[in-house]
């Protein structure tokens, strides 16, 4: 049921004359139904297309039809998810499951992807954010969602719609528009500027570590491969985070006496402002 379950869900036959009442947020989902339509259009304006939406209201209030709607009306495929759907998988089952539906969707866009109940997935991340057992299970999940929505563009097509009754328990990042991954590298170049960064040559070993695995190797350290790196890390960072990275790794290299910042410093930061994240309380903005 994670996936479009066979064809019926698939195409969409809900029209907007089926969705009774919700006129304002009919309208506001005009846009992508207009987009979805000929996103060539946007693309060539260089236009930048919300990548999704969140529908927030209490259960059977209509979400999940209006979503259906968008996709009628644009005559597009619906993909459909639905959070609790994750909680019984294995960690790397639920992430692989989250990177199959955005590809089937980019493959077939312009389309529409739905995860209803998304707040069983995108929880907060970060220190008290989490309930139960579910931390990383969670944590990876929401870092996958933002990892795909970071590679969107005008010119991918796809929109995701979302539906929830708990906006409160939502991360952050997946709700605001932040920087893209280009944008983001050129902000950490600014902040990484009067940074003394490892000199080429010192080495570093192997670190793996959950939930940001990776594998880094760097005999040079140099800054526009630092910016690179951590802005491929930090999908849904806002500038502010990201400034905030750049000076807790400096501070972590103060702390071990270290006569400059290492990537090993510039992973922990990262994780100790992910634990700090939830502290933007503008939810919707
Ligand atoms: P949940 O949070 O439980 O997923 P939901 O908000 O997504 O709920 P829907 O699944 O869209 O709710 O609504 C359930 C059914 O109720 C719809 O299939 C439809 O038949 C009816 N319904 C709900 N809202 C409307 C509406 N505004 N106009 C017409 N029918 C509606």
């Amino acid at each position: 049921k994670a996936f479009p379950s066979g064809k019926k869900d698939l195409k969409s036959t809900v029209k907007f004359a089926d969705v009774a009442g919700l006129e304002q947020p009919k309208a506001e989902v005009m846009e992508f139904v207009d987009f979805l339509k000929t996103p060539e259009k946007y693309a060539k304006l260089g236009a930048r297309v919300p990548k999704g939406g969140l529908f927030v209201g209490p259960p059977g209030t209509g979400k999940t039809l209006l979503a259906k709607a968008v996709a009628g009306e644009a005559d597009c495929p619906f993909y459909s998810m639905s959070g609790s759907d994750f909680v019984e998988m294995y960690v790397g089952v639920g992430a692989s499951r989250v990177r199959d539906l955005f590809k089937q969707a980019r493959d077939s866009a312009p389309s529409i992807i739905f995860i209803d109940e998304i707040d069983a997935i995108g929880r907060k991340r970060g220190k008290g954010g989490f309930t139960g057992g579910n931390d990383e299970r969670e944590s990876t999940l929401t870092n996958q969602m933002l990892v795909e929505m970071d590679g969107f563009s005008s010119s991918t097509g796809v929109v995701v719609l979302a539906g929830t009754n708990r906006v409160d328990i939502l991360d952050n990042a997946l709700l605001r528009p932040g920087p893209d991954m280009a944008e983001r590298e050129k902000i950490y170049m600014v902040h990484l500027k009067p940074l003394a960064l490892e000199k080429p040559g010192t080495g570093f070993g192997v670190r793996v570590r959950k939930p940001l695995v990776r594998w880094f190797d760097a005999k040079d350290l140099k800054m526009e491969d630092v910016a690179k790196r951590m802005a491929a890390l930090t999908p849904g960072f806002a500038g502010a985070d990201i400034a905030n990275v750049c000076n807790e790794a400096a501070i972590f290299a103060a702390r071990r006496a270290a006569t400059a910042v290492s990537m090993e410093d510039f992973e922990r930061a990262c994780e100790r402002v992910i634990g700090g994240l939830p502290k933007n309380n503008s939810l919707m903005s």
